[in-house]
């Protein structure tokens, strides 16, 4: 099967032999007709081998496989040799195990390197034997390796490098303890790469969170899933002062045990607080600036339900875990979708459904159906009729979602053409007689 987006904007088409691979491996790549790096590939082996930890979003097809297997490869190539376990792969599926193994063997063809299979209704004793035998790269669904880890065999005391393949899917189907479960056993100076089809994914956000250490993200073929338990909302609003209105109506009709309400400065969140306050809603404010006893206090006060809706920035609510937040608000539209995916990846549990909803004023349109594009997804839009203003979207829209016409960029062009307009006509002019006036031009200019 060929991937399904290989990037052809690229001019010069990148190569393998520029991702700083071994001859061995190259070699199994020519083998295997690999012809081009896939985006995926591009994007994430180079930072893979710079030992970062990855959250990546790629689909089945995109050539995710290769572009976590071949960095792993690569590394276990040039590190030396320890005891146990080197690398371990976790998938959902046997069959996807399946997949990931026979793809390990086609590249590790022309190195030393051994890699075992670990999936459950296979023989118990082989796999401890192969485990035994200090395989260095293990591929292996989580049931099986937690029956395993119960008789103490594998040893991931050394581990180099784990990845959760389809996390989202493995959320899905359960293992979330299971894996969180293996990756404390493994060693904590690891690395750690996390694909997964959509990044929309309140559990993956939080395993995320979890699993990973200070992660890069590569976001590249996020699906229109259906596996989404976040819903996502749009409300158009003329300005500020309207949007404290959606809020504060949002606030009192949602239905929610805890709200989390996104603003993009420290002081648009202090400025909230007294209005919500004044409507009897039980707030907080959390942001970088308050010292850490206080923000523990205001944690604590929204943990136990004394404050039900919180205020907060992009940075003070990093790795904010807190049960029962099913509401979350951007009362600004974050600066970019990565901001976005961390602010409502607050909202929602593995059994439960969360509701984020965004208000829009016009001068954010753009920025959000760039989020919209960057995410591959469409947000549903919602009016509050109560409450409806007059913002109704742009008139025209282009190809990508945004505004069309810009008139506010289009002056400046018209001003600089009057401009050389009025240069070639001066040229022109030179010798001639002349106005002897310093009068500004009605667009600016010295006529
Ligand atoms: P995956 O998304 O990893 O399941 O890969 C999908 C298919 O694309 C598999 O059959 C791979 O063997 C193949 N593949 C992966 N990378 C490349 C590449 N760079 N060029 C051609 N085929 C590839």
């Amino acid at each position: 099967m060929q991937p399904n987006s290989i990037d052809q904007s690229i001019d010069k088409p990148a190569l393998f032999s520029g991702l700083s691979l071994a001859p061995s491996l190259l070699l199994a790549i020519k083998k295997m007709d690999f012809e081009q790096p896939t985006p995926v590939q591009l994007q994430a082996i180079p930072l893979a081998l710079e030992g970062k930890d990855l959250l990546v979003s790629a689909e089945t097809g995109s050539g995710k496989t290769a572009a976590f297997l071949l960095p792993i490869l690569q590394h276990l190539l040039t590190m030396p040799t320890t005891r146990g376990t080197r690398a371990l792969v976790l998938t959902p599926t046997r069959e996807l195990a399946q997949q990931v193994f026979k793809q390990c063997q086609q590249l590790t063809e022309f190195t030393e390197l051994k890699t075992g299979l670990i999936t459950g209704g296979d023989d118990f004793r082989l796999q401890q034997n192969m485990l035994r035998r200090n395989t260095e790269i293990v591929i292996a669904t989580p049931g099986r390796v937690l029956e395993l880890m119960d008789q103490d065999i594998p040893d991931f005391s050394n581990l180099e490098v784990l990845v959760l393949d389809e996390a989202d899917r493995m959320l899905d189907m359960g293992f979330s303890e299971d894996v969180l479960t293996i990756a404390n056993s493994c060693n904590a100076q690891r690395q750690t790469l996390l694909f997964s089809a959509t990044l929309t994914h309140f559990g993956v956000i939080k395993m995320a969170d979890k699993v990973l250490n200070n992660h890069e993200i590569v976001a590249l073929n996020t699906l229109h899933d259906g596996h989404r338990n976040i819903e996502q909302q749009i409300v158009l609003a003329d300005d500020n002062d309207h949007k404290l209105k959606l809020l504060t109506w949002l606030l009192q009709n949602e239905t929610y045990d805890k709200a989390l309400v996104f603003t993009n400065s420290r002081l648009q969140a202090d400025a909230l607080r007294g209005p919500l306050r004044g409507q009897k809603l039980r707030v907080g404010v959390l942001h970088g600036e308050m010292d850490q006893k206080d923000r523990n206090r205001m944690m604590e006060l929204f943990r136990g339900g004394e404050v039900k809706v919180m205020l907060a920035t992009d940075l003070a609510a990093r790795g904010l875990d807190i049960k029962g937040i099913n509401l979350v608000i951007n009362f600004d539209v974050p600066r970019n979708g990565i901001n976005y995916i961390h602010r409502i990846g607050r909202t929602g549990r593995v059994d439960e459904l969360g509701l984020t909803i965004a208000l829009v004023k016009h001068t954010e349109w753009n920025l959000m159906s760039g989020i919209e594009r960057f995410l591959k997804q469409k947000f549903k839009k919602r009016a509050i009729k109560e409450l409806e203003g007059k913002y109704k979207g742009p008139k025209k829209l282009k190809a990508s979602g945004k505004a069309t016409g810009g008139k506010k960029k289009e002056e400046p062009k018209k001003a600089a053409m009057e401009k050389v307009k009025v240069r070639l006509r001066d040229k022109k002019n030179v010798g001639k007689r002349r106005v002897p006036s310093s009068k500004p031009a009605v667009d600016g200019t010295q006529a």
